[in-house]
């Protein structure tokens, strides 16, 4: 069995690790001169929408998935003309476009905060008449990280929004004043079984995705239970096949939905030592037809902590006892085998707002002197 993989970066090497441990072989397409998904697979150097190059793919693969949602259209189409590719177009096209996506999760019953579709100067000023402000202007397509996005804090700001996004069509959402955010992932099989991790709560700074903890501090069983509810239900209305991860803002009891994307998520990367089952093994085992892996916790508690913009100092990390994980995934420590904390490194040249790798800290009780000594320790991360 060969799994293709469009995107050979971080996402794309930890599902490759994971496939790797069920015996299962990865291509990456990847149009980079180096990548993190180099370190364990093959890679066809093209862009996602080389005729020859997706060709080439499809001819070595069994089944072809993808770590991130902005796959080109006509390159999943041409790829699903002769290998499946999973999850499907339904979840893509949904994920690829603001504004569909929030039609589709209002439609199928999931609360979301009041949006209206903007196309030009008249569109945003009858769009921000009637949502008010402050609210958050946000291109449909290719924003991640809070890029394409700007706040609008008074109608008079309209005419400069839409220069900042530059006249594309774009999406007026009202500004929610959230307690905290949360994701919950979702694994759908390809017979319709589901499994879900518990939420997680998230924490950014700049956009850019800090910290993450699981059980989600601060989050109550209503909601909790409300998102995975949701996050089920949204697997089941776009018939996913692999793991889906849901946004949410959580006010009290209330959760509304922010986005949905259609693959493993960097808030999920702490089940790789928190869950039975990590969410990139379980891509792995809905994409390629397997039996789902039990979910369940094996530790209290974890926090994840992203490593941006330059990466931890190795030696500090040793002298911590922080554990490292080599190129096939596996954790290594010269300090006592047991460790409660694992450093991910993406081998990537640090960049301003690159995420280079990420701390993992797992362990029945995590100790505040502890996290907030290693959170210290990660360039870009949040201290409790
Ligand atoms: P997004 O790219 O939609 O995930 O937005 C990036 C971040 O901007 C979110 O994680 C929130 O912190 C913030 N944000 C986005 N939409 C809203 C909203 N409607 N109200 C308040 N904050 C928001």
């Amino acid at each position: 069995m060969t799994l293709g993989i469009l995107g050979g970066g971080q996402l794309g090497w930890m599902l490759g690790i994971a496939a790797r441990r069920l015996g299962i072989d990865c291509v990456f397409l990847d149009p980079a001169e180096s990548c993190t998904a180099d370190l364990i697979g093959d890679r066809i150097r093209a862009d996602y929408d080389d005729p020859r190059a997706l060709a080439e793919l499809a001819r070595r693969c069994d089944v072809v998935t993808y770590e991130f949602e902005n796959v080109p259209a006509n390159a999943a189409a041409s790829l699903a003309e002769t290998v499946p590719v999973r999850p499907g177009w339904t979840s893509l096209e949904t994920s690829q476009d603001r504004l569909v996506e929030k039609t589709f999760l209002a439609r199928n019953g999931v609360p979301v905060p009041a949006f209206r579709a903007v196309d030009d100067l008249p569109s945003l000023e009858a769009a921000v008449a009637g949502i008010g402000t402050p609210s958050i202007l946000k291109t449909r397509h290719g924003g991640y990280d809070g890029k394409g996005q700007v706040v609008i804090r008074d109608p008079a700001e309209s005419s400069d929004a839409i220069e900042r996004i530059g006249g594309r069509p774009a999406i007026l959402e009202a500004m929610v004043e959230f307690d905290l955010e949360a994701s919950v992932l979702v694994v759908r099989g390809a017979d319709g079984t589901t499994r879900s991790w518990p939420p997680i709560r998230n924490r950014h700074a700049d956009g850019i995705l800090r910290r993450s903890e699981c059980p989600a501090p601060g989050v109550p069983a209503q909601a909790e239970s409300a998102m995975i509810e949701h996050a089920t239900r949204i697997a089941d209305a776009l018939d996913h096949v692999g793991v889906l991860t849901v946004e949410f803002f959580v006010t009290g009891d209330q959760v509304l939905a922010n986005e949905i994307a259609p693959r493993v998520h960097n808030s999920g990367h702490l089940t790789i030592e928190f869950s039975e089952t990590d969410q990139f093994e379980n891509h792995v085992r809905a994409v390629t037809g397997r039996e789902l892996g039990p979910t369940d916790a094996r530790h209290g508690r974890a926090i994840m902590l992203n490593a941006i913009g330059d990466a931890p100092s190795t030696g500090i990390l040793a002298d911590a006892s922080v554990a490292m994980v080599d190129a096939e995934g596996a954790a290594t420590t010269r300090a006592s085998p047991v460790v409660d904390a694992v450093y991910h490194d993406y081998r990537k040249n640090p960049r301003p707002g690159r995420k280079v790798g990420h701390l993992t800290i797992a362990s029945d009780e995590i100790d505040a002197t502890r996290s907030d000594a290693l959170a210290a320790m990660v360039p870009g991360a949040l201290v409790d």
